[in-house]
């Protein structure tokens, strides 16, 4: 039993968090010790979690983004329950699948009309990857282009487009493609220029480090692109369904004529895997073009019903609630109180964001500045973050100190000031001892590599495990989405 009187089914959650620490991923463990996060949240309600020890968090991470409703939403719940209760058998595949039906022609109300198909996938990289195979079967191209620092997914097709080369090496050699500066027009019409790009993928706000293009950016692309024979790809898996304060980022930049729109996250409702990828009918013709390759494309796992009963109460919770307006105007507002925190903390950098998509730079203290510390104390930040103010946040990028908030879009004002409120307290102790407070934070996380794990157990992997190397505190925790 959990410490709330639910049975798990093969395991207690002890066992099973000695279990994953060894087994599963004891390098990303070791990192979690390090920021206090070595532990396991035993329930999840709107925006609030609560971990093993009874104690709550307000969720300003929000599953990277994919706890859109918030954590188990009612109307989510009652949904998977239905569709579990109906007894109808998933993964069968000679069939014809109703609620992939109903999903698809919702999803196609809500996008652009330029997009006529709905290939239904199991996370955004997934999609990603069709994408690609899409455009490059539609024009014959090879080459694909995307942008410095973007991000569009681990696997190998989408790892190609994504600008962050940690993330690349080691792995070889991957698709051709070419990468042009975010926001850059006159890039973009020179990279086009050749004719021999495939597809133009582009996020309309890049989720890593949340940076905007300049207003119009993305209506200019799309004319170039199509002046160019490229494939205009809009990467909404992050942004889409009201994160960034309207129901398309893309659409809402000008850009309202995508040749392939992949989404994915926030129709999970952060409980079922589901992604899709919407295309005009001409460019999904071109691949699964006749009989023989009607299945050229396809996938175990997708359009399960569960799934796709998870992104249907999702949309309608998205509706009812008006969750778009919400993350517009709760998005504003947490915007302007952070920026007003800039007259009293000289750390506070560039405030931006849109919808409820935002982030905050921090500005190393003159003291730190190119020392050892100044990779740390961003994670000091939003550790002091989560133990004192009782708010999880992430660390974007430890180069550039950027802390990002993508909190469930049900999120309350008194909520959205609560986060204010542990940014503040957080500046406060930057501000208020520099080198002390980055020193002391370190001391905690080397403290935390070297203490037992909360559950008292025997953290030291096996001789030989993948994770028995040390890590040390100098090793900056990885960055993540
Ligand atoms: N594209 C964007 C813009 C993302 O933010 C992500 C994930 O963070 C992906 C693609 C990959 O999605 P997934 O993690 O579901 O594979």
């Amino acid at each position: 039993m959990n410490p709330h009187g639910r049975a798990l089914p093969a395991t207690d959650d002890a066992d099973g968090a000695r279990s994953w620490r060894e087994l599963v991923n004891p390098r990303w463990a070791r990192v979690l010790r390090l920021l206090d996060c070595d532990r396991t949240w035993t329930r999840g309600e709107g925006v609030w979690l609560e971990d093993d020890h009874g104690r709550r968090v307000l969720d300003a991470v929000g599953g990277y983004g994919a706890a859109t409703v918030g954590h188990n939403h009612p109307r989510l719940v009652q949904a998977l329950h239905e569709a579990l209760d109906a007894g109808a058998p998933g993964m069968v595949h000679f069939g014809v699948p109703p609620l992939a039906g109903a999903l698809a022609r919702r999803l196609l109300e809500l996008a652009p009309p330029s997009l006529h198909r709905v290939y239904f996938t199991n996370s955004g990289t997934e999609g990603i990857e069709l994408a690609i195979k899409l455009a490059r079967a539609f024009t014959g191209r090879p080459a694909l282009l995307s942008c410095d620092h973007a991000f569009h997914g681990f696997t190998t097709g989408a790892l190609a487009l994504t600008g962050h080369d940690p993330y690349r090496e080691r792995f070889g050699d991957l698709l051709a493609s070419r990468r042009v500066p975010f926001g850059d027009l006159d890039s973009l019409e020179r990279a086009l220029a050749p004719r021999d790009v495939a597809a133009f993928v582009v996020e309309p706000v890049q989720g890593k480090g949340v940076k905007l293009p300049p207003p119009g950016y993305l209506a200019e692309a799309q004319r170039l692109c199509r002046r160019a024979g490229t494939l205009l790809v809009v990467d909404e898996v992050q942004t889409g369904f009201g994160r960034c304060g309207s129901m398309f980022a893309t659409v809402a930049d000008g850009a309202d004529e995508p040749d392939v729109m992949v989404v994915s996250k926030a129709l999970s409702g952060g409980l079922i895997p589901v992604g899709a990828v919407l295309a005009r009918d001409r460019v999904w013709n071109a691949t699964f073009s006749s009989i023989d390759r009607a299945m050229v494309h396809s996938s175990t796992f997708h359009q399960s019903p569960l799934a796709m009963s998870a992104a249907l109460a999702v949309l309608e919770v998205v509706r009812e609630e008006q969750l778009v307006e919400r993350s517009a105007r709760l998005g504003a507002s947490l915007r302007l109180q952070l920026e007003a925190l800039r007259q009293h903390h000289r750390s506070l950098g560039d405030v931006r964001g849109k919808g409820l998509m935002v982030a905050i730079d921090l500005v190393p203290p003159r003291p730190l500045r190119g020392r050892l510390e100044s990779s740390l104390w961003p994670q000091s930040f939003v550790m002091t973050m989560l133990d004192e103010g009782g708010v999880l946040a992430q660390v974007v990028n430890q180069r550039s100190a950027t802390v990002k908030f993508t909190p469930p879009l049900v999120i309350e004002p008194a909520e959205v000031d609560r986060i204010v409120r542990a940014v503040d307290q957080a500046l406060g102790r930057i501000d208020g001892g520099a080198l002390g407070t980055s020193l002391s934070a370190l001391g905690r996380m080397a403290r935390n590599l070297l203490r037992r794990s909360p559950a008292g157990a025997a953290t030291a992997p096996r001789e030989g495990a993948a994770g028995s190397r040390p890590v040390t505190p100098a090793a900056a925790p990885p960055s993540v989405r």
